[in-house]
């Protein structure tokens, strides 16, 4: 059985999506939603996509009653992933939404609350949970190879450019890098660690508040602290370049992955050597495996349910607090 999927929100990482999808074996683009008609034709074109799986933002609804599409890929800004998903739990249809899930964690409470309701699957683009260079490092892990671990550094960011984007307007993206790159340091820390973080402390550095303004961060120090003893390192950055790595240290063994959580190729080595696991497309395996996830109820290595974004957004609240408040904030199940 193939997912037959309909992209929401076609610009550059929906075309990211739409071209990986060509290599699938169980999904398939099917349809989209846009508020750009002549990128409707475009894609129509394209990926011959007929009239009837063609919606806009105002009519999306409707999709209810399309028995010709499974599941909606939301790609729009941040914030507007909140509404869009509720309405799709509405009208029926599984939700695969990007990261951020939302823009805190009340939204994606309610997030995962409407499609419990409707009964549809939520998941979320993390399309690192299938990269098999990172899956290596996660089974050594499961495995006792890295022994106790103690440490975990998640160095995500690059220098952002034109000051007009969305990703620097606060009311379209939520914040700024954090909710952007930042989140991959988290993940990152939660699925190498393997454990879920019991406190946070964060710093924000500024050093361009006319291109960063009020309520979004250009660069956020962030530690956590694992039950198990392991602290995490982090660094967030929309000003600094060349921050794609992650290191993690054990008593018996390390892991270092350099690029960590880019398109790719992933490159990295442990105490054993380096990882030579397949290069994958990210977003070709990932939907292949959420066909099977929402089709088989095939649970991945690493959860992509809403569930897993819920956890992501309450760190980073916490993070934003730490941030304001100058303290360390302690972190519930
Ligand atoms: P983008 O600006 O390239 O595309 C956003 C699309 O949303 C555009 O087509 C735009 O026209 C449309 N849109 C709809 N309503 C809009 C509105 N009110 N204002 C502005 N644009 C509107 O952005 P992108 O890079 O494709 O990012 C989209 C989402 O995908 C974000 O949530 C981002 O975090 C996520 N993303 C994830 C990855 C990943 O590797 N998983 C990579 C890039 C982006």
């Amino acid at each position: 059985k193939v997912l037959r999927v309909a992209i929401m929100g076609l610009g550059g990482y929906g075309t990211r999506v739409a071209e990986a999808m060509k290599a699938c074996n169980k999904a398939k683009l099917v349809g989209v939603i846009s508020g750009t008609p002549s990128k409707v034709k475009d894609w129509q074109a394209k990926y011959s996509i007929p009239e009837t799986n063609c919606y806009h933002y105002e009519n999306f609804d409707q999709v209810k009653n399309n028995p010709d599409i499974d599941a909606i890929y939301v790609t729009t800004p941040n914030a507007l992933h909140h509404n869009q998903v509720i309405r799709i739990a509405k009208a029926g249809k599984h939700v695969i939404c990007e990261k951020p899930m939302a823009l805190n964690a009340r939204e994606g409470q309610e997030m995962v609350n409407a499609c419990k309701k409707a009964n549809v699957k939520l998941l979320v683009g993390y399309r690192m949970h299938f990269e098999p260079r990172t899956l290596e490092v996660i089974r050594m892990r499961n495995a006792g190879d890295f022994g106790k671990i103690m440490f975990f550094q998640g160095q995500c960011g690059f220098k952002i450019g034109d000051p007009t984007q969305w990703r620097l307007n606060k009311a379209l993206a939520g914040g700024g890098s954090m909710m952007d790159i930042g989140i991959y340091a988290i993940n990152g820390a939660r699925y190498m660690i393997g454990e879920e973080p019991v406190w946070v402390t964060a710093q924000e550095t500024k050093t361009d508040p006319v291109k960063f303004k009020e309520g979004v961060d250009e660069t956020i120090q962030f530690q956590l602290g694992f039950p198990g003893g392991a602290v995490a390192s982090c660094l967030s950055s929309y000003n600094i370049n060349h921050l794609d790595r992650f290191f993690m240290s054990g008593d018996k063994g390390f892991a270092e992955m350099q690029p960590s959580t880019g398109y790719g190729p992933i490159k990295g080595r442990t105490h054993q050597g380096e990882l030579t696991q397949p290069i994958t497309t990210h977003q070709t395996v990932q939907m292949d495996e959420m066909a099977s996830i929402i089709f088989e109820g095939k649970k991945p290595v690493v959860a992509v349910d809403g569930e897993e974004g819920l956890r992501d957004l309450k760190i980073i609240d916490a993070i934003y607090e730490a941030v304001r408040t100058g303290k360390k904030i302690k972190l519930t199940a």
